[in-house]
């Protein structure tokens, strides 16, 4: 077995998991194939590791594929994670990438937890645990990965009142809710329903008219949209943005605060914000449960990243907006080398869409290869793994999503094919 383990050592895996891979081996095979199933079995073994992929599908928040693109290299070293630089006593890690973020949506203090879940539920928890929390029928939602409004609160320990209904909600719903004393209504909550429309008869409350209430309104944006006008985007905010909820002016319009996913439209790593009125947030600071879902400082050095570069308005330098904001016509020229470099494949027409639940219905004109087939597996079984998309017995790699640096992978994985 040992013997059998050490032949395997080429493909880079430490000996227990080849000792593992011989042995399932030796389980199943006959004695002549033991050695090549013992080889596949490692090499299964090593797709299982968490890897770089090159992400063809032309969405930009691919779910399976980590959502936002992130770069992050960091040698190992101690932070000043807790620790005051100019003290010399103890500090916080709420001073730091959370700082920066409360600058960029214009509110008084924010807190970083692990994700977009962990921040409702710590905002419900934290202020309405016991009492009521007002919401619309029509956002009782559930976005992508089993996030259920009212499973989160139930899980926050506050209670939900629904208000008004599925398709049509007023604001004299919430204030029925909110003087309604059986209710003991503590918040009221607007969830945006990101990854669904609700078309026809429809009223909706908006942040600015709940801000009348006599209640707090945590508005759920989801998203991470920071500011509508994008001032890090030369071009401002393209088309496709058109009515996505944004956090600063979510504020600007009365919410007491806002909450939103680090690895959506923010471009981030995995994280959840909440932001605004600063008693508030000292108050989900000082809850348990934000001890439980704080996040380490590679996320809170991640996140910082990103806000820098939003508040230099330099949005070349997050990988989500620069993907999201180059034209077909790039794109285009990009996809020609690709093909003529590789000798196979056609110039295609593609719409990119966001993803990650976000913007239904929305695409981006884009472009990249098609190729005659499904060949889906064979691109995925490379090093490293392409993801492209299949449909219409072809397959299609759109570039908005590929790294111009992963063109020349791209176009070797295709000479490959043949
Ligand atoms: C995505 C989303 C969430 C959940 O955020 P995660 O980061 O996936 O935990 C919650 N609320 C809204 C409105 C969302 O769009």
């Amino acid at each position: 077995m040992d013997t059998l383990a050490r032949s395997l050592a080429d493909t880079g895996l430490p000996h227990p998991l080849l000792v593992d891979a011989s042995r399932a081996a030796v389980a199943e095979a006959d004695p002549d194939a033991v050695e090549e199933r013992a080889r596949s079995h490692a090499l299964a073994i090593a797709r299982t590791l968490l890897q770089p992929v090159i992400n063809a599908t032309g969405v930009l928040l691919h779910t399976n594929l980590g959502r936002a693109p992130l770069a992050v290299a960091t040698d190992a070293a101690y932070t000043n994670l807790e620790l005051d630089l100019s003290s010399g006593q103890r500090g916080s890690r709420h001073d730091r990438a959370a700082a920066l973020l409360a600058r960029l949506c214009g509110a008084e203090d924010a807190i970083v937890v692990n994700n977009g879940a962990s921040a409702v539920l710590l905002a419900l928890a934290a202020l309405a645990a016991g009492r009521g929390v007002a919401v619309s029928r029509g956002e009782l939602v559930e976005i992508g990965g089993g996030f259920r409004v009212p499973e989160v609160m139930e899980q926050s320990g506050a209670d939900l009142v629904e208000v008004g209904t599925t398709n049509r909600t007023r604001l004299a719903d919430f204030e029925a809710a909110v003087r309604d004393p059986g209710a003991d209504t503590a918040l009221a909550l607007k969830v945006h329903q990101s990854n669904y429309r609700i078309v026809g008869f429809t009223e909706h409350v908006g942040v600015a008219e709940m801000s009348s209430l006599d209640v707090p309104v945590v508005a759920d944006i989801g998203s991470g949209l920071i500011d509508a006008a994008c001032p890090w985007l030369a071009g401002g905010p393209p088309m496709w943005l058109a009515g996505e909820p944004a956090a600063r002016q979510s504020l600007a319009d009365g919410a007491a605060l806002v909450t939103f996913s680090g690895d959506k439209l923010f471009g981030g790593p995995q994280a959840g914000v909440i932001a605004g009125r600063a008693d508030l947030v000292e108050a989900c600071k000082n809850h348990p449960l934000a001890r439980a879902l704080r996040p380490g400082s590679l996320v809170l050095g991640a996140l910082q990243q990103v806000a820098l570069s939003y508040l230099r308005r330099d949005g070349q330098a997050i990988e989500f907006w620069r993907m999201a904001s180059l034209t077909a016509s790039d794109l285009r020229a990009r996809a020609q080398a690709v093909v003529s470099g590789a000798g196979t494949g056609e110039t295609a027409e593609m719409a990119s869409v966001p993803g990650g639940g976000t913007l239904p219905g929305v695409q981006i004109a884009s472009a990249g290869v098609m190729l005659t087939g499904d060949r889906s597996a064979e691109l995925r079984a490379g090093s490293p793994p392409i993801i492209a998309r299949v449909g219409d017995n072809r397959t299609w790699l759109d570039l908005r999503t590929v790294a111009p640096d992963d063109d020349r992978r791209v176009i070797d994985a295709l000479r490959a094919l043949g």
